[in-house]
């Protein structure tokens, strides 16, 4: 068949590629060319998985664990995916109320796709994850994206949710800490939400709390089934072992919620991808089950990194950066650079052309902030050794004082 043939999904068609994958690519593509760059682009934590969580998916291999697992997942995970929600969120889960799937993503496209009809809108607080509008295209849904700035620590106000939320109103996604700008939701700004949301009970919420565990200065970690126990029964709440076990390989996610909704996302992935890996999923026993320093060295890493990075960053003239609270992000302000001219003589004219000149002639690989819905600035994954960092926010510096 031609390369040229167009007969694909309209959906599909309409939706673009992940925005973070395609500068992931773009940065190998470099590397394969011989180019040396210091990539600031992906959201995954440096470190290996644990040795004991290593261990535990060779001693799986060996025991013979190697065929399929049940669609929702193993019964021996969902029970330890049940406690976790029970003992790190006060959440009330049983077994029977969670679901394992393929990473965090497959949770949330499972839980849209399950759910979303023509005309079903979706609030999307802006900056947000790349996939979050993306998933609820490909879905049949219509994103309605509700700005939040700096000024508001780019998280959504009960008031500007009371305004976005109507009548086709299905889904409200959070999420905190927030991937791109590390924002953290505290109990009384959750509480605010949530009072607006039990006015309007057909919104379902989806709770994507996959970087719970980074957080920073001794902040709380709160989600809204827990501070809103009546939302319980409309919210899923996501999670998954990549950013906390450093396992976005192994992909595993999973959520627990209201049964009607696990149920008609399980049977969507027994039609789609069956049950997640099953070494993965016994390594993420041994994760759930385990001992829990490896999360509290890797955060105590995080921050040191985390207080470095912005300091370097707000020396740089032509980048602000407020501090992060929680993930592995700084979301730095770049719009003083739009206007000016690269030290390679290119017009910037957008973050993504700064992003671009940076790759090319700093050799550091961003991410565009309107790739994240929010137009001049540049997302800074700081998850690299801290020579790498240093040297990275050297070569921002330089480019920026040599950009006129
Ligand atoms: N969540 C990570 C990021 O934002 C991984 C890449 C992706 O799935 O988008 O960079």
């Amino acid at each position: 068949m031609s390369r040229d043939f167009q007969g694909l999904n309209r959906r599909l068609a309409a939706a673009q590629p992940s925005a973070t994958y395609r500068i992931i690519d773009r940065v190998a593509a470099r590397r394969a060319e011989g180019a040396t760059i210091i990539s600031l682009c992906a959201g995954e934590p440096d470190f290996d998985t644990p040795a004991h969580i290593r261990q535990a998916a060779i001693a799986a291999i060996d025991a013979g664990h190697t065929r399929y697992t049940q669609v929702a997942g193993l019964r021996v995970l969902r029970e330890a995916v049940a406690a976790k929600f029970r003992d790190e969120n006060g959440l009330q889960a049983d077994w029977e109320s969670t679901l394992v799937c393929s990473g965090g993503k497959q949770v949330i496209y499972n839980a849209l796709a399950a759910t979303l009809n023509e005309g079903d809108e979706v609030i999307i607080p802006a900056p947000y994850w790349v996939s979050y509008p993306e998933m609820v295209q490909l879905c049949g849904g219509h994103s309605r994206i509700v700005t939040c700035g700096a000024d508001s620590g780019f998280k959504l106000t009960a008031q500007a949710l009371q305004s976005a939320i109507g009548a086709d109103t299905r889904w409200l996604i959070l999420n905190s800490p927030s991937n791109p700008t590390g924002a953290v939701y505290s109990r009384e700004e959750l509480r605010a939400l949530a009072d607006v949301l039990l006015e309007h009970p057909q919104v379902l919420v989806l709770s994507d709390d996959i970087y719970e565990h980074l957080i920073f200065d001794r902040a709380e970690f709160h989600t809204i089934a827990q501070v809103e126990p009546r939302l319980a029964e409309r919210t899923l709440t996501m999670n998954g072992v990549s950013k906390a076990y450093a396992m976005t390989g192994w992909r595993i996610g999973f959520a627990t919620g209201p049964r009607w909704l696990l149920e008609a996302m399980e049977k969507l992935q027994g039609q789609q991808t069956s049950g997640a890996c099953s070494i993965s999923q016994h390594a993420a026993v041994a994760a759930l089950r385990g001992p829990k320093d490896f999360i509290r060295e890797s955060r105590e890493v995080f921050q040191r990194r985390r207080d470095f990075m912005v300091a370097m960053l707000n020396d740089t003239p032509g980048i602000r950066c407020d501090m992060p609270a929680g993930a592995f992000y700084a979301f730095a302000d770049c719009s003083a650079l739009i206007g000016k001219v690269s030290p390679g003589g290119r017009g910037l004219f957008s973050d993504e052309d700064a992003a671009h000149a940076l790759l090319d002639e700093a050799s550091v690989a961003v991410v565009p902030g309107s790739a994240f819905g929010l137009d001049g600035y540049i997302r800074i994954a700081y998850a690299l050794d801290d020579a790498s960092l240093h040297a990275a926010c050297e070569a921002i510096r330089s480019f920026c004082l040599k950009t006129k």
